[in-house]
């Protein structure tokens, strides 16, 4: 079992993932940086910006930096809209000390085709499928990006949009509400030919979130294992674990997905608004994943935890604390930890598995239209989601 870290409360936690995000560290500039991105090399792009976080979305027209010689360009196919991009959009991440800088061009479940390719990429030819999750590049060498976990990288990892990148003079990074982006092919994902394209973008974020904890607390067949918050990030939870042969408990707080979770393989589901279903629940679970998008009660799913058991905390509400006064004498061994995605080869991992075995999120296209993008933010918070809305780029105009 991995090392049992206790954080005081999560925001520690979030500051930790917020410092890694944002506060700048004296890293040397260009290091791994392209050879070629000459302003006029750049490559001109449209997608669809907020410009405050009281904004609707317009469509925006905005470059990229050039296609360096590690870099690929892809022509994005689709988008997922993950409710992290509606925190980021809503400027939601504050009391992480994550800033939301306008124009935002959200997005980072993307899947395209590679349209170029810089001199020395060898991992994609043109014509390939592939993908970019929530990072698009990291120092590569420090302890975090060797043990393989970039999204940690102690010298900033650079991620989709929203943030600085400071490999490219410290632009902002745009993300994949967009017809295309450039990325260095070490942080771009080969997408198999036979996957399900129109399905594949949600994998790259809400896919890679649950799959890479799942591994952390080598969760295994027989385990009981519970799934906080059923929407696009915990069905994919739900899946996985059900795919593994554990005994899944899915918590959400409405009654019309109880039928989605019987028939995606679980066993119990839990409406947490009805507190008689809460009952007998307590030191029964090996491992839970929370993803629940606001603030709640962790200390109701700590508790279930049995003797040792695990609970990763993936959803990032703003005001969700775990009271360590509370914890250490009577708290069974029990640890918690926060997580954030997962590294690129784990990724690569995940998607060779998920396509290979015909675990894919359940998704609904949307035209890439400012108003669609719109109506579908309204719907996700209002939980009228299918589960993920991902915006089909081919309809862009
Ligand atoms: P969704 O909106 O698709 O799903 C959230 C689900 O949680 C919905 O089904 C919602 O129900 C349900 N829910 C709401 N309140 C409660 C509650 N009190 N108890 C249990 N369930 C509840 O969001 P995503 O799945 O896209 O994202 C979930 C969270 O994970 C977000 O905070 C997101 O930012 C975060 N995230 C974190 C990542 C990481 O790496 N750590 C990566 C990706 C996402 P209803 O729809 O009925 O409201
Ligand atoms: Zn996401």
């Amino acid at each position: 079992m991995p090392q049992s870290t206790f954080l005081s409360t999560l925001k520690t936690f979030y500051f930790i993932v917020a410092m890694i995000t944002t506060v700048g560290i004296a890293v040397a500039q260009h290091n791994h940086a392209p050879s070629d991105h000459a302003p006029n090399n750049r490559v001109p792009a449209k997608g669809f910006a907020v410009h405050s976080q009281d904004d609707h979305f317009h469509p925006y027209e905005f470059t990229r930096h050039a296609v360096g010689d590690n870099d690929i360009l892809i022509e994005i196919l689709y988008a997922g809209i993950c409710h992290s991009d509606l925190h980021a959009v809503w400027n939601e991440q504050q009391n992480f000390g994550i800033k939301s800088r306008y124009p935002m061009v959200p997005g980072h479940e993307i899947a395209g085709r590679v349209m170029n390719a810089g001199k020395n990429v060898t991992k994609f030819k043109i014509g390939d499928y592939a993908g970019v999750g929530c990072m698009v590049n990291a120092c590569r060498q420090c302890n975090s990006c060797s043990a393989g976990k970039e999204q940690f990288c102690e010298k900033r990892t650079v991620f989709t949009y929203n943030s600085k990148d400071h490999y490219h003079e410290n632009e902002i990074t745009m993300g994949g509400y967009s017809n295309n982006i450039v990325v260095s092919e070490n942080f771009a994902i080969k997408i198999p030919k036979n996957a399900d394209i129109k399905k594949v973008a949600p994998l790259l974020c809400a896919g890679i979130t649950t799959w890479s904890p799942i591994k952390f607390s080598k969760v295994k067949p027989g385990d009981k294992v519970g799934v906080a918050g059923f929407g696009g990030v915990g069905h994919m939870a739900v899946q996985y674990l059900v795919d593994l042969k554990t005994d899944v408990t899915v918590f959400d707080v409405n009654d019309e997905k109880r039928e989605s979770a019987k028939r995606m393989g679980a066993k119990r589901y839990v409406n947490v608004r009805n507190p008689q279903e809460l009952e007998g629940l307590n030191n029964t679970m090996d491992f839970i994943i929370t993803t629940v998008p606001v603030d709640y009660d962790p200390m109701v799913y700590v508790r279930m935890l049995k003797m040792g058991g695990e609970m990763a905390i993936v959803g990032l509400p703003a005001n969700t604390n775990i009271n360590i006064s509370k914890l250490p004498l009577g708290n069974a061994n029990r640890k918690i930890y926060g997580s954030l995605i997962g590294g690129i080869q784990e990724t690569q991992e995940m998607l060779d598995y998920s396509v290979a075995n015909n675990i894919y999120p359940e998704v609904e296209l949307i035209k890439a239209e400012a108003a669609e993008i719109d109506k579908a933010y309204k719907k996700v918070v209002a939980g009228e989601v299918p589960f993920r809305y991902v915006i089909d780029m081919s309809t862009l105009k």
